[in-house]
């Protein structure tokens, strides 16, 4: 049999987008993935599909793989003719023990790369606004374990030496030892008031940070009961951050929020959001996808057929511009079919979805509601006028029925419909239980609508007890009715009904 080959990757220091653009094609490529703590699950979802998981991290109650014991499995996997990535949080080679796995590798000559990932140890500080080197206040750091071998003291360090030679001291793996180390560190003549500041899940969502003195930060962090994982930042550089200090800036900073809307639309909200220095959490309950009903199907088949006798086609979504074309494609009509029509879209989007495929929208409505392009096109509009409105299942019925009291005859068709998808629910369902979900935001009735069912379909029999305390963020005010009558308050309120206007409303109305 072949033999597979292993990565050792450094996976960074928590953001998923930290790491290197090498090790996440490892990630990708990798048949098994073995990983712990603290390297972010949110990389795992680069994996192919088939690729199994393998956690090796500490967690509690459960028994935790000896090294030995993760060098033998690579070796294994490897032997199994597997690619295999062992994804470590940082940089694997800084005490992330890849020498000892390398080693094993290569006594059985199985191949094997060592892609770097950045360092806790610069990275985590520069989250927290202190850069480990400054011109004006020193010009070495050294990177230094907090938590030697059981078997060895303390003094198997030059506390000495390095108390005097260095100038920035970054520790890993030191919280429980902070007393020891902030004694030392002065013993061997630090000043007693020389800044440290300990930051722990850096570049988490949970980043916090914690600011004293060698004398004072140990009491400090016992009183907050601040724990590991943590950098301790020893240096005159700790003071940089009163004036550098940036992500905690961000509106959403430490900020989970949940995305509840189609995945395939969700990635512009997704980014507005990480922008805006929150984690977005997708939870797409609605899964979008052409009519199953046959009914629904003969139905739209036939307008698209007669095409060429409409004089409106209506637009009301980006989804509806993506299904009605792609149902014209899968039929082979030419879109010239639709030359004699006047063409509306609902809003921006809309009419870009329509622009991309070579239509330029002739109307274009002031207000993004229904109602809007109703009064955009209402003085062209001409009794008898034959109107094409390709919606959804769940569309509103105020659009039709307006059109058909003006004395129009209106083609209604589904071109596609929403259905409940419960990808990803436990995961979500064990964040909220745990406070873990911040704001929900909520892009169409329907989302609402489908989360309170996907969370009773996953076992939740009170899903507004779930949700309380949790912030709510609408795109409009139907949405927002939805929400209300759910039973939930709304805490932020979209100006314009578009995904960008929703972030905006996160980002300016923070408590
Ligand atoms: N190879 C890793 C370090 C592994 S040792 C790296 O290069 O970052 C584990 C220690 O790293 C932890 O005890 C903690 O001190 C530190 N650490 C790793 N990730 C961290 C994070 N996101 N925030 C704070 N400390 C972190």
């Amino acid at each position: 049999m072949t033999k597979g080959k292993v990565y050792l990757v450094g996976a960074g220091p928590g953001d998923p987008k930290l790491i290197t653009v090498r090790g996440l094609e490892a990630i990708q490529k990798a048949d098994v993935i073995v990983y712990d703590r603290l390297a972010s699950p949110r990389l795992l979802k680069h994996r192919k599909p088939e690729a199994e998981l393998i956690f090796v991290g500490k967690l509690p109650d459960k028994h935790m793989l000896k090294q030995e014991e993760i060098n033998q499995l690579l070796v294994d996997l490897a032997f199994q003719g597997k690619v295999v990535t062992r994804l470590k949080g940082g940089d694997p080679s800084v005490f992330g023990r890849v020498g000892e796995e390398a080693e094993l590798l290569a006594d059985n000559e199985v191949t094997y790369e060592i892609i770097p990932g950045i360092t806790s140890s610069i990275a985590v500080p520069a989250y927290a606004g202190i850069p480990v080197t400054h011109r004006d206040f020193t010009s070495s750091v050294a990177i230094v374990t907090g938590h030697e071998y059981p078997n060895k003291t303390y003094s198997s360090l030059d506390w000495e030496h390095l108390a005097k030679a260095i100038g920035t001291m970054v520790f890993l793996m030191g919280v429980a030892n902070l007393e020891q180390i902030s004694r030392e560190l002065i013993r061997c003549g630090k000043p007693p008031q020389m800044p440290v500041a300990l930051v722990r899940w850096g570049t988490w969502t949970e980043q916090a940070t914690i600011t004293g003195t060698l004398e004072d930060i140990a009491e400090k962090v016992k009183q907050a009961n601040f724990q590991s994982p943590a950098v301790i930042i020893v240096g005159e550089v700790v003071k940089l951050r009163e004036k550098l200090a940036w992500i905690e800036k961000k509106p959403l900073f430490g900020r989970r929020v949940l995305v509840t809307r189609a995945r395939s639309q969700a990635s512009e909200l997704v980014d507005l959001i990480d922008e805006l220095g929150g984690e977005a959490v997708e939870f797409p309950v609605i899964r979008l996808q052409p009519p199953s009903r046959p009914e629904a199907q003969l139905a739209l088949d036939e307008a698209l057929d007669k095409l060429q006798t409409f004089d409106w086609i209506l637009l009301t979504s980006v989804n509806g511009v993506e299904f009605f074309f792609s149902r014209l494609l899968e039929k082979r009509i030419d879109v010239r079919r639709m030359g004699n029509a006047r063409i509306a879209a609902v809003g921006p989007k809309t009419a870009e979805a329509l622009a991309e495929r070579g239509i330029l929208a002739d109307v274009l409505p002031a207000r993004y509601q229904g109602e809007g392009i109703l009064e955009a096109i209402q003085t062209e509009l001409k009794p008898d006028q034959k109107v094409l409105l390709p919606t959804a299942d769940l569309a509103r019925e105020y659009l039709p029925s307006k059109l058909k009291e003006l004395g129009l005859q209106v083609t209604e068709v589904d071109v596609y419909e929403n259905v409940l998808a419960l990808e990803e629910g436990e995961e979500v369902v064990s964040l909220l239980q745990n406070q873990g979900i911040h704001i929900i935001t909520f892009t169409s009735s329907s989302t609402v609508t489908n989360l309170f069912e996907a969370l009773r379909q996953l076992g939740v029999e009170d899903p507004l007890a779930l949700l309380q305390g949790v912030e709510i963020a609408c795109i409009g005010p139907k949405t927002a009715e939805t929400v209300r009558q759910f039973g939930l308050p709304i805490t932020y309120m979209a100006e314009e009904a578009t995904v960008a206007s929703l972030a905006e409303s996160l980002s300016l109305h923070r408590k």
